[in-house]
């Protein structure tokens, strides 16, 4: 989430309400959730152990972000302003870049890629120290910032349409489609595969998300025209107030018309979630996590076929 513009404001209030964060609080829950499913035997009795404080705390990072200046950049970045990341399309160090960008340029634009590979260094380091406390926060936090990796809409500085006259956009691609559609969503993503270079996939999916924004925008716009305010609009009741989001009609139409987008782009943040966590484990020397120190929950791990044996 980023400050929505001041223009229209009592309209922008309206559609930002439900949408305080990156792909709202439901969907960074249930990639956190779900990626536990990929794991190997020797991590998944530890996480499955652990789901309910991963799935509680996947939006720690957001919620960071009211009470920690820097947190806000951690979650996105802006290509448009990178011109030379932009076109090289691969691995771009951190280093490269304070040598191009001013930091405050940096803080300005968003550096989620550099952010991801920072928390799995501390991941592996943590795991390296078999320190509960610290595998369970950076893994929590790692799968928020992947989840933000894949909206395309974290890649551009055009965030909430707020450039093209499509204000509320980023609430309706990763919140309102996602809480309406979720249950269609094959969310199985198979077992997790070591990473052998971390930032090539990093960058990959940043790139992959931002050549996604054009379409998001443009379908957005298409199904405007065919629908009035009216219809395109509906208000709904959200903790007893009033809210002003896009009808059940509009979001049915653009969910066809992104033809899967959002289910894969989900699926893509389970299962690079899932690697990023058996890759840090895998490079810490595979250490024995302890599932004695954390409060068991009731129910046991999946079927059988959804256990990864590597
Ligand atoms: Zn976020």
């Amino acid at each position: 989430m980023r400050p929505y513009t001041t223009k229209g404001a009592y309209f922008l209030l309206l559609l930002s309400i439900p949408f305080l964060s990156s792909w709202g609080f439901f969907a960074h829950k249930r990639i956190n959730y779900q990626a536990v499913f990929s794991l190997p035997p020797e991590m998944l009795r530890f996480y499955k152990g652990s789901s309910l404080f991963l799935t509680e705390h996947a939006v720690d990072p957001d919620k960071r972000r009211y009470i920690v200046i820097e947190e806000a950049a951690r979650h996105y970045i802006d290509l448009d302003h990178y011109p030379e990341i932009k076109a090289r399309q691969s691995v771009f160090s951190y280093y490269e870049a304070t040598a191009l960008y001013s930091e405050d340029s940096l803080k300005k634009h968003g550096t989620v890629p550099w952010t991801i590979l920072l928390n799995m260094k501390k991941l592996e380091q943590a795991f390296k120290e078999q320190n509960t406390e610290r595998i369970l926060k950076y893994s929590a936090d790692l799968g928020h910032y992947i989840g933000d990796a894949h909206v395309p809409l974290h890649t551009t500085s055009n965030y909430n349409g707020q450039l093209t006259n499509q204000q509320g956009i980023h609430g309706l691609w990763e919140s309102r489609l996602p809480e309406l559609f979720y249950d269609h969503y094959p969310l199985w993503v198979g077992c997790a595969n070591y990473l052998a270079s971390p930032a090539d996939s990093v960058w990959k999916c940043i790139f992959e998300s931002h050549a996604l924004v054009e379409k998001v925008l443009e379908e957005e716009r298409l199904v405007s025209l065919q629908l009035t305010e009216r219809k395109k609009y509906t208000i709904e009741h959200r903790n007893g107030m009033p809210v002003k989001t896009y009808s059940t009609l509009f979001c049915k139409r653009y969910n066809e018309r992104m033809d899967h987008m959002v289910e894969e782009r989900l699926q893509k943040a389970i299962k690079f979630t899932a690697d990023c966590w058996y890759t840090c484990w895998v490079n810490a020397g595979r250490p024995e996590l302890l599932l004695e120190k954390i409060e068991k929950e009731k129910d046991e791990a999946g079927s059988a076929d959804e256990n990864c044996i590597h």
